[in-house]
């Protein structure tokens, strides 16, 4: 049983995100998608908002859950019984920060595997606090976020 988590903000979860998790899912038999609550960062959306939008996205498929964590992820991932850790890539940017948590990670748990999954070209610029960004000056976003996404970011900014 290959079972991996996809740990992140989601704050909120795009169609980059969206991508990925149906992707990971694809290719590993259990996918655990990890919110992330840190009391020290600012999130736009709850914890449970966060998460309601995450499982309303993966409702049709059974192998793909999502939980709330607070701890750092190799302790979730070590309570779960997870060894593999999926990051998304967007570019080199990304690669560099995300290298340099996987580092960071192994020293923490040597055990634990990090696996980068490359962004679908279509979605390389999407990062959710650009599309927060445009959601708070009422702009398009339908080709960032997922339906119900784009009516969570309309009623989080009205217009007017
Ligand atoms: P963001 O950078 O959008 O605020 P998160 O902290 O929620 O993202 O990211 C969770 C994971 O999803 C990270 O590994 C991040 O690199 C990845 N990710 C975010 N957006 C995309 C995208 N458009 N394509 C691929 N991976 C992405």
């Amino acid at each position: 049983m290959l079972k991996a988590a996809f740990p992140g903000s989601f704050d909120p979860p795009t169609l980059g995100h969206l991508n990925i998790i149906l992707r990971a899912a694809d290719i590993f038999d259990e996918l655990t998608v990890v919110v992330a609550e840190n009391r020290q960062k600012k999130y736009l959306f709850s914890s449970r908002e966060r998460v309601s939008l995450l499982e309303e996205l993966v409702r049709d498929r059974n192998n793909i859950s999502v939980e709330v964590s607070d701890s750092l992820i190799v302790n979730f991932l070590q309570e779960k019984g997870i060894r593999i850790l999926i990051r998304g890539v967007r570019g080199m940017e990304d690669f560099s920060y995300e290298f340099e948590l996987s580092m960071m990670n192994k020293a923490l748990d040597p055990h634990i595997e990090t696996i980068f999954m490359t962004t679908d070209p279509e979605y390389f610029v999407l990062r959710s606090s650009s599309v927060k960004e445009v959601a708070s000056f009422h702009g398009n976003i339908s080709g960032m976020a997922p339906p119900s996404v784009v009516k969570a970011l309309r009623d989080k900014y009205p217009s007017a």
